[in-house]
C-alpha cells in the first residue's frame, strides 16, 4: 500500500527558521544554572494547576470555547499542555531544532483549526503570569537575582515559542488562502473553454450593436450602449473580476472598459459628423480588440485550472481537500449536519499493472472513478487521492446512510470488472474506510482515523468496509499528528 505523509509534513520544512533557532540558542545561553534550576523546579510543581487555569479562562471565552470540549480539555489538552510547557523550559541548545519543530507543529495545527492568532497569544500571556507568580513563590527569601533572572528566562522561552508558532501559522494560513482562492475560481468558472467562447461572443454582440447604432443618421444616445452596461461588461464586473483576481490583465480590461465608455460618452453627440464618427468607429474596435486579447490571455492562464481535477480520472485533484474539509467542518459547526470520508484504495493493484501493464490499469482507474461519480450523489465530492486511492466526502450523512453509501460503492467496484482488450474481463475489488465527522476541529484527524479504518479493511482480507473507531491502530507509514 502507498503511504502518504500527510501535508504537515510538507510544510514543516518550509517553516524553520535558522535565524530564529540561533536567538533561542542565544537566549538559553544567558540563563544561569540557577534561574534554570528555579523556574523548572517552580514549572513542575505548578504545572496541574497552571493547566487548570490556562483552560478554565479558555473554556470561559466563547470565542476559545468553540474550538474545545470539556472532555478533550480534561482527557488531551491538560496534559499535553503540560508535558509542552516542561519540554520547553528543559529543552537545553541540543535540543532547539526539535523544540523549534515542536512549536512549529503547534502552530500549523493551530491554523489548520482556525484558532485565532489573539487567542494563542492571549494563552502565552497568562501562562507567563501564573508562571511568574510560581517562581516568585518558589524563590527562597533574600534570592532576589536568581527569581528575576528566572522569570526573564521563562519570558524568553515563551515568547520564542510564540515567535515559532505564528511563523508557522502565518505561512499555513498564506498557503490555505490561495488554495482557497484558486478553488473559488475553479468552481465558478467550471468550463473554461465554454465561458472563454461565451465572453467573446457576447464582447462581438455589443460592437456590432454599437456599429449598427451608428449607422444610423441620428446620433444614438449613449447610455443604452455603454459596454460597462452590457452583458460582457456586467460579466467582467461581477464575475470576470471575482474569478481572476487583480491581476494586471483585469486592472487593464477595467482601465479599457472605461476609456470605451468615456469615448462614447464624448463622441456620441458629435456623431452626425461623418468623420468623427469614423474617427469614434475606429478608435472604439482598437480598444475593443485590446480587451479580447486581454481576455484570451487571462483564459488561456486559467487554461490549466483543468489542474484543479485529476488529468486521468477527471476527479478533484487533492490538494483542493483541505478547503472542502475545512468548508464541511464549519458547516457542520454551524448547521450540525454531520459529514463522513471515505477513503478507498484499490486491492491488489500492483498485480494488474504487473501482468496487464500500466495502460489497462490506467483503464481500471477511470473506470473506478467513473463509478464513484455515479453512485454518489451530486452533493459529493470526490478526489483522486493518491496512485490508485480516493477520498470521498459526503455530506450532510448520518452514519447508516454514509455506511450505505460505502457498501454501494464497494460492490459496485467488485460487481463491475474491468474488460480486456482479449475479451477477457478483470476483477476489481476496493478496501474502503469510512469515519464520520466527530466533531475535532482539525480535518487532517478524519482523514487520519478513515485512514487507518481503510488499513483495517487490507487487514482483514480487503474488498470491504470499515467503520472508524477511535481504537484502531496508527496505519504504518503515516506521521503521527501530535495532539497538542
Ligand atoms: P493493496 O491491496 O495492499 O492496496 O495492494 P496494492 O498492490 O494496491 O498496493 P499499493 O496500494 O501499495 O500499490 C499501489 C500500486 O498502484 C502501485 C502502482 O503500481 C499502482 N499505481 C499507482 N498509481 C497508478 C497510476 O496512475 N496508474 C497505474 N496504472 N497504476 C498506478
Ligand atoms: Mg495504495
Ligand atoms: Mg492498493
Amino acid at each position: 500500500m502507498d503511504t502518504h505523509p500527510l501535508p504537515a509534513v510538507a510544510e514543516r520544512t518550509r517553516v524553520h527558521d535558522p535565524r530564529l533557532a540561533a536567538h533561542w540558542r542565544l537566549a538559553l545561553a544567558a540563563i544561569t544554572p540557577g534561574a534554570r534550576l528555579l523556574f523548572s523546579d517552580a514549572a513542575s510543581a505548578a504545572a496541574p494547576m497552571l493547566a487548570d487555569h490556562f483552560y478554565g479562562e479558555m473554556l470561559d471565552d466563547p470565542r476559545a470555547a468553540r474550538f474545545l470540549s470539556p472532555d478533550q480539555v480534561r482527557d488531551r489538552l491538560k496534559p499535553s499542555l503540560q508535558r509542552w510547557l516542561l519540554e520547553l523550559l528543559g529543552a537545553g541548545p541540543d535540543d532547539v531544532d526539535a523544540v523549534a519543530a515542536t512549536q512549529e507543529t503547534v502552530g500549523l495545527v493551530h491554523a489548520r483549526i482556525g484558532i485565532p492568532v489573539d487567542l494563542v497569544g492571549r494563552g502565552a500571556r497568562l501562562l507567563k503570569g501564573e508562571l511568574q507568580a510560581a517562581i516568585r513563590k518558589a524563590g527562597a527569601a533574600g534570592h532576589a537575582d536568581a527569581v528575576i533572572e528566572a522569570i526573564v528566562g521563562v519570558d524568553a522561552l515563551i515568547d520564542l515559542a510564540l515567535e515559532a508558532m505564528t511563523r508557522a501559522y502565518d505561512i499555513s494560513r498564506e498557503q490555505a488562502g490561495t488554495i482557497d482562492a484558486s478553488y473559488r475560481l475553479f468552481s465558478l468558472i467550471q468550463n473554461v473553454g465554454t465561458e472563454r467562447e461565451r465572453q467573446r461572443a457576447l464582447l462581438l454582440a455589443w460592437e456590432n450593436t454599437l456599429l449598427y447604432a451608428l449607422s444610423l443618421e441620428q446620433p444614438p444616445a449613449a447610455a443604452p450602449l455603454l459596454l460597462s452596461r452590457s452583458e460582457f461588461g456586467l460579466w467582467f464586473t461581477h464575475k470576470g473580476m471575482a474569478s481572476f483576481g487583480e491581476t494586471p490583465e483585469t486592472r487593464r480590461v477595467a482601465e479599457l472598459v472605461e476609456a470605451v465608455d468615456t469615448g462614447l460618452r464624448d463622441g456620441l453627440p458629435q456623431a452626425g459628423n461623418p468623420a468623427l464618427r469614423r474617427a469614434l468607429v475606429d478608435e472604439t474596435r482598437a480598444v475593443v480588440a485590446a480587451i479580447r486579447n486581454l481576455l484570451t490571455m487571462m483564459f488561456d492562464g486559467i487554461g490549466d485550472l483543468e489542474s484543479g481535477r485529476d488529468a486521468l480520472t477527471r476527479l478533484l485533484n487533492r490538494r483542493f481537500l483541505p478547503t472542502v474539509l475545512r468548508r464541511e467542518i464549519q458547516l457542520q459547526a454551524n448547521t450540525g449536519r454531520t459529514f463522513a470520508v471515505l477513503m478507498i484504495d484499490l486491492d491488489h493493484f500492483k498485480v494488474i499493472n504487473d501482468s496487464h501493464g500500466h495502460e489497462v490499469g490506467d483503464r481500471a482507474l477511470q473506470q473506478v472513478a467513473a463509478l464513484l461519480v455515479q453512485n454518489t450523489r451530486g452533493s459529493d465530492y470526490l478526489f483522486r487521492y493518491g496512485g490508485e486511492e480516493f477520498v470521498v466526502v459526503l455530506g450532510s450523512v448520518g452514519a447508516s446512510e454514509a455506511l450505505a453509501i460505502a457498501e454501494g460503492l464497494r460492490s459496485c467496484v467488485a460487481g463491475a470488472p474491468v474488460a480486456l482488450s482479449d475479451g477477457e474481463t478483470l476483477m476489481l475489488t476496493a478496501s474502503i474506510g469510512l469515519a464520520l465527522q466527530d466533531g475535532h476541529p482539525d480535518y487532517e484527524r478524519i482523514l487520519a482515523r478513515a485512514d487507518a479504518a481503510m488499513y483495517a479493511a487490507k487487514r482483514n482480507g480487503r474488498n470491504r468496509v470499515v467503520v472508524a473507531t477511535d481504537d484502531l491502530p496508527e496505519p504504518p507509514g503515516v506521521v503521527q499528528l501530535r495532539q497538542r
